[in-house]
């Protein structure tokens, strides 16, 4: 995608815009509905252009009917369903259903499904820069990492990175800082890290294995199982509110935040570019919407809902919450150093990532040191006197 179909893209008088037409659409098909949902269905409606109707299938990485992560992809199958008055309809699948959660990406890239929701790491085997567009440790909020999309070159790296895929993504979602992860012993220093089996997954997963730890790689749902059989010693799933759907509390002991390895990771839609580019520009307009509304929406439910999460984890369910100790997040950052090294040394495209990645997060949190770290210092200063 060229830049100029960016920023017609992501203006924000062309958002007010596309949103007035949703809003129209919106409008016109709930007064009349019925008579729509008809005309869909013989393929007869005039005022909807050449009447045709498209039906997508949409894969994801996510155990079906998991909430949070999994509350995007089937909330944004409904919002494209309702904005195009039933021209555009998606099923969503869960792991397995049609492939298993680590063949999305080409199930996507080669049009086995249209789109796809998954995180983008889960590709780093194939794609090496993929990493940046989920998280890398001490990386970014998921404040900074939306901007770094949207306004900050992001976005447009990414299509670059996933275009010899055949692939389009669009942000999909964000779970705000996760948690460091359950373990089944203490960790009191970084000698703890060593002989751990872990499932911890994108360039973290590097950085716990070159900080002497056994990183592994495990889909959403066989985490449970994998850390109750005792295959694993530790797992980093998402954060009390999904941490607790999937009863990790049941199978470990201790909670550690924070979540170093993940502070703002970014979840992703991937689109078959066939796909996408057989819609008239409308859809396609309302597919790049849709998703844009889910990325927000998601942020939103994980604020809302993770502390009382995490009461319930901590007063009903006993677990024990501790804070990974300062030595063994300064080795966890100097094994991040290492393997970034590594990884903009071999691989080009990650190196074109990291750059704008780089660029922008050096500015922001500059930024931030006086504005959202300054305030929440601030608020503690004054709030818990
Ligand atoms: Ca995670």
């Amino acid at each position: 995608m060229t830049e100029s179909n960016l920023e017609r893209r992501y203006s924000p008088l062309i958002i007010l815009v596309l949103t007035a037409a949703l809003v129209a659409v919106i409008g016109m098909w709930s007064v009349d509905r019925a008579s729509t949902v008809t005309n869909v269905t013989e393929g007869a409606d005039e005022s909807r252009g050449d009447g045709d109707s498209y039906q997508w299938k949409i894969v994801t990485t996510w155990p079906k009917n998991l909430p949070g992560l999994g509350a995007g992809p089937e909330n944004f199958a409904r919002l494209v369903g309702e904005l195009s008055g039933g021209r555009l309809t998606a099923r969503v699948y869960g792991a397995g259903e049609i492939v298993p959660a680590f063949e999305v990406f080409d199930a996507v890239s080669q049009g086995v499904a249209d789109a796809g929701h998954g995180a983008a790491y889960y590709w780093k085997g194939k794609i090496p820069s993929s990493v940046f567009f989920t998280a890398v440790p001490f990386g970014m909020t998921a404040q900074e990492m939306n901007g770094w999309m949207h306004y900050g070159g992001g976005l447009q790296v990414w299509q670059e990175a996933y275009a010899p895929s055949n692939i389009i993504p669009l942000a999909g979602g964000s779970t705000g800082v996760q948690m460091a992860g359950w373990f089944n012993r203490e960790i009191n220093s970084a000698e703890d890290l060593k002989g751990l089996k872990m499932r911890i997954p994108g360039m973290a997963g590097e950085v716990f294995a070159a900080a002497g730890g056994t990183a592994v790689r495990i889909p959403g749902g066989e985490i449970y199982t994998s850390l109750q059989t005792g295959v694993i010693d530790a797992v980093e799933w998402v954060g009390p509110y999904n941490d607790r759907a999937l009863g990790l509390h049941e199978v470990a002991k201790y909670y550690y935040y924070p979540g170093w390895h993940e502070p703002g990771p970014l979840l992703e839609f991937i689109v078959n570019k066939q796909s996408m580019e057989a819609l008239p520009q409308d859809l396609q307009a309302i597919v790049t919407a849709a998703a844009r509304v889910v990325n927000q929406d998601m942020l939103d439910e994980f604020t809302a809902r993770n502390n009382q999460a995490l009461q319930q984890l901590v007063n009903e369910h006993g677990v024990q919450l501790r804070r990974l100790p300062d030595d063994v997040l300064k080795v966890l950052w100097q094994g991040t150093q290492d393997v970034m090294q590594q990884l903009i040394a071999d691989d080009p495209m990650a190196a074109k990532v990291h750059a704008s990645f780089k660029a922008y997060y050096d500015g922001v949190r500059e930024y931030h040191h006086i504005s959202e770290q300054a305030y929440i210092n601030a608020r503690d200063v004054v709030m818990d006197e």
